[in-house]
């Protein structure tokens, strides 16, 4: 059996993206900036794209900007809060110890240039809660940026909440949503989101393609200098065919939310169920509060990279955290924030589940990750000390 487990860090195309791509690379090829006919059709194509990703995040066309993906998205969000702050005098920026590298490290660039950053605790359910952030804000706060949900482990926050208290406070609210655009139902509106970004390739689009949703009114900085394109904010010739398969995988999945939910979430929670046999092991992340498709489990006693070789050769594409950091030695910072000790972060898996995933496969999961799991036990020095009561057990 091959089952592909690890959408959270990519998906596979959909037909339908790829079939709305084509003809912008066979025939509309033209450049959007351009006068002459096919010119001026990919422009349509274009403004028609902005119109239709407005309406599944419930903003307006103005308010969208194409971006090469959610890192860039991140990247401009949190600079152009960050410029529009420091004019005021207010150089305070909120955010989390498990967010994304594309925004921890924008700011820790913005911190080298004298701001400062409150990266709050996340609670040992993997959640940041609207109470943590009003008590962090302090006059000089120019922006709260916390993520939808969590790529690691895949808990969701409670954004809505967390938006009303910014807005009442005055701070921009900026939100990284690509581990939950098409995944659950987001209205930028009714959300009190001021910024948000969002990836096509997580929901079955192509890679290189993103969007900054920012309010109007709010003026971004630009990452990227040169031509006009995005009203100046973006320079460089528009990726069409990124960004005709980015807006039609967006309207499929946004479509089809509640019939993705209710075929996913019992087959996860018989996943979770499965792994939790396991002896010694724990499920990150709280188990009602999370994105359908994601299920991050730690397993004492073993090592995250050996079980993914050995699930591998079972046909099971998997992931022990972020594809960002894998080929780093160091144990997750997303476990190590939600108080996972060093030696349990380095025994993880997530598994992301598509939509298409059956019942068998499920139970193929569960077998092959139990096999795998007590195979590696057997063969471990590390085990041996833990079963025979030389070490206690941490899990
Ligand atoms: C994948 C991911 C990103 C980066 O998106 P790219 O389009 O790959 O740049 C940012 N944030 C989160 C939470 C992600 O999962």
């Amino acid at each position: 059996m091959k089952i592909y487990a690890d959408n959270a860090a990519t998906t596979k195309m959909s037909r339908s993206a790829i079939d709305a791509m084509i003809p912008y690379m066979e025939n509309v090829f033209g450049n959007p900036s351009s006068l002459y006919t096919i010119g001026q059709e990919a422009k349509e194509a274009l403004e028609d794209a902005r119109e239709r990703a407005a309406k599944c995040l419930g903003c307006e066309a103005r308010e969208i900007t194409f971006t090469s993906g959610g890192s860039e998205a991140d990247n401009q969000a949190i600079i152009s809060a960050a410029r529009i702050g420091e004019k005021k005098g207010k150089k305070h920026i909120i955010s989390t110890k498990f967010e994304h590298h594309a925004v921890l490290h924008t700011l820790k660039k913005l911190e080298m240039e004298g701001f400062e950053v409150t990266l709050l605790d996340v609670h040992e359910n993997g959640v940041v809660t609207a109470e943590d952030v009003a008590n962090a804000i302090r006059p000089d706060t120019c922006l709260v940026t916390i993520m939808f949900a969590n790529n690691e482990i895949g808990t969701v926050m409670p954004i809505k909440k967390i938006g009303a208290v910014c807005r009442e406070k005055g701070v921009f609210f900026h939100t990284d949503a690509v581990q939950a655009v098409g995944h659950m139902h987001i209205n930028v509106q009714e959300m009190n989101i001021d910024m948000l970004s969002l990836s096509a390739h997580k929901f079955h689009g192509p890679k290189g393609s993103g969007i900054l949703y920012a309010k109007k009114g709010i003026r971004l900085t630009n990452i990227i200098e040169g031509g006009a394109q995005e009203k100046g904010k973006r320079a460089g010739t528009e990726n069409i065919p990124g960004i005709m398969g980015m807006v039609k995988a967006l309207e499929d999945a946004c479509a089809s939310i509640d019939t993705y939910t209710q075929h996913l979430l019992p087959l996860r929670d018989k996943l979770i169920a499965g792994l939790s046999e396991i002896p010694h092991s724990i499920l990150n992340g709280d188990r009602q509060q999370r994105v359908p498709g994601t299920v991050n489990f730690c397993f004492e006693g073993i090592e995250g990279e050996s079980l993914l070789l050995l699930l591998d050769d079972k046909g099971i594409s998997a992931s022990s955290g972020s594809a960002c950091t894998s080929g780093s030695l160091d144990p997750s910072h997303v476990l190590l924030a939600i108080g996972r000790p060093h030696e349990v972060a380095h025994g993880s898996l997530r598994l992301s589940l598509a939509d298409d995933i059956t019942e068998e496969e499920i139970d193929y999961l569960i077998k092959s990750t139990k096999e795998v799991v007590e195979y590696l036990r057997s063969m471990s020095p590390l085990w041996k000390d833990l079963d025979s009561g030389k070490r206690p057990h941490v899990i």
